[in-house]
């Protein structure tokens, strides 16, 4: 069985000297070192994730094991993926997204790209979302090699997940083409080391509807961009309230129906004119057992169908665009699958949940087949917030979980 080592040597852990002061029995004290590294660079979802990227690739290099980047358009930011372990061999991936939200406009104590451990706590942006999940992982890798690694560990470490899981995407069309994929992934979002099998699948859409303007003293000769609009969101309310009379429904979810919502509206330039356009943001967030394109097909024939016709009798350059400009699947897997019983193993617990958060693990096991359960240190109500932070009885949980997967997946 494996346990983890406590005989710390502090003086090897240069630049470190805050940790001494903490408690002997806490944290493996290479993991801090690197959540401290990490934490440093700023990789805020609007900058470039290179140079952690590079880090990363260094370390693992001088581990002996290569990685892939795969880059954006630009070649500004990079997704890393490595296969620690035979490559002909389907293993078990570990993700995580190495960007993080911005700090602007936030109270913050510390320096947020610092990282401050305090009362049991580490402090900075990215803690818990998700950095040290990274980094836990990337320290326990030599001991994963000494060990001799049977069946492969993957990396996969992404970039723009805050801003809706662009990056990954682009890895997951990398990583459909090869010949072997990983049979299974652990994704380290905060979840305190619960085992979560679902999370909602979200579409956001941008509706644009084109009017016709005319004096507002003529009112039936134009076409009211306004007006139309209101008509699309009162249809969308009474979906919204038709899925939360009748469901279906997911008592595992705080709210357990699918939803529709309008956040963003815009148009008209004066009371005397009739309005040529208007914008309206929504999105539904769905569960497991609502078809997000069923829902997305009403909305477009009721534009189609029912609104369309009265905009086309006054002219014919008007009309409703519609466009999805993202697309966050859902996450649904059994509880009874074998991949959530060996998640549970590893987590030494037998309940598992569902998040109202999105994440990639969605994307993962509906674009690319890999049944995938989120799992990690930290909770989700200190994410995206100022004084951000992790408790490290988290770091241990998550680093004896990783103990735990190392007697899985090790020779000796
Ligand atoms: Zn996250």
């Amino acid at each position: 069985m494996f346990t983890m080592p406590r005989a710390y040597d502090f003086k090897k852990l240069a630049n470190c000297d805050q940790y001494v002061n903490l408690v002997s029995d806490m944290a493996d004290p290479k993991s801090l070192e690197l959540i401290r590294k990490l934490i440093a660079f700023d990789t805020t979802s609007s900058e470039s994730n290179l140079v952690l990227i590079t880090y990363v690739q260094e370390y693992l290099s001088g581990l002996g094991v290569e990685s892939m980047l795969v880059h954006n358009v630009e070649g500004t930011k990079a997704n890393l993926y490595a296969t620690v372990g035979d490559p002909d061999t389907p293993g078990i991936m570990l993700s995580g997204h190495t960007d993080v939200v911005p700090v602007d406009g936030q109270d913050w104590d510390t320096d947020p790209f610092e990282l401050v451990a305090k009362d049991g706590r580490l402090y900075g942006r990215g803690t818990c979302d998700m950095k040290s999940f990274i980094a836990i992982v990337l320290a326990m890798l030599p001991r994963f090699l000494e060990r001799g690694v049977q069946t492969p560990i993957h990396l996969a470490f992404s970039y723009d997940e805050e801003v809706g899981c662009i990056g990954v995407r682009r890895l997951l069309d990398k990583l459909n083409g090869l010949p072997v994929k990983p049979a299974m992934c652990i994704v380290g979002e905060p979840t305190n080391m619960g085992v979560v099998v679902g999370h909602k699948g979200k579409r956001s859409y941008i509706a644009h509807v084109r009017g016709l303007e005319a004096h507002s003293s003529l009112a039936p000769k134009g076409v009211n961009a306004i007006e139309y609009a209101a008509e699309l969101v009162t249809h969308m309310k009474a979906i919204a309230r038709r899925f939360e009379a009748k469901g279906p429904f997911d008592d595992d979810y705080d709210i357990s129906h699918t939803t529709v919502h309008t956040g963003v509206i815009d148009g008209g330039t004066a009371l005397n004119i009739v309005p040529k356009d208007c914008h309206i943001r929504f999105e539904f967030r769905y569960i497991g057992s609502d078809d997000p394109q069923a829902i997305e097909d009403e909305i477009r024939a009721y534009a189609r169908d029912t609104l369309e016709p009265f905009m086309h009798a006054v002219s014919k350059d008007t009309g409703i665009g519609i466009e999805c400009y993202n697309d966050m699947p859902d996450l649904d897997i059994s509880p009874e699958d074998e991949v959530v019983t060996f998640v549970k193993a590893l987590a030494g617990r037998n309940d598992d949940s569902k998040i109202a958060f999105g994440t990639e693990a969605g994307l993962f096991q509906q674009r690319s087949g890999i049944p995938s359960v989120v799992c990690g240190p930290g909770s989700i109500n200190q994410a995206h917030k100022p004084n951000e932070f992790i408790e490290l009885k988290q770091i241990e949980e998550c680093e004896t979980f990783m103990g735990r997967l190392m007697d899985h997946v090790c020779k000796n």
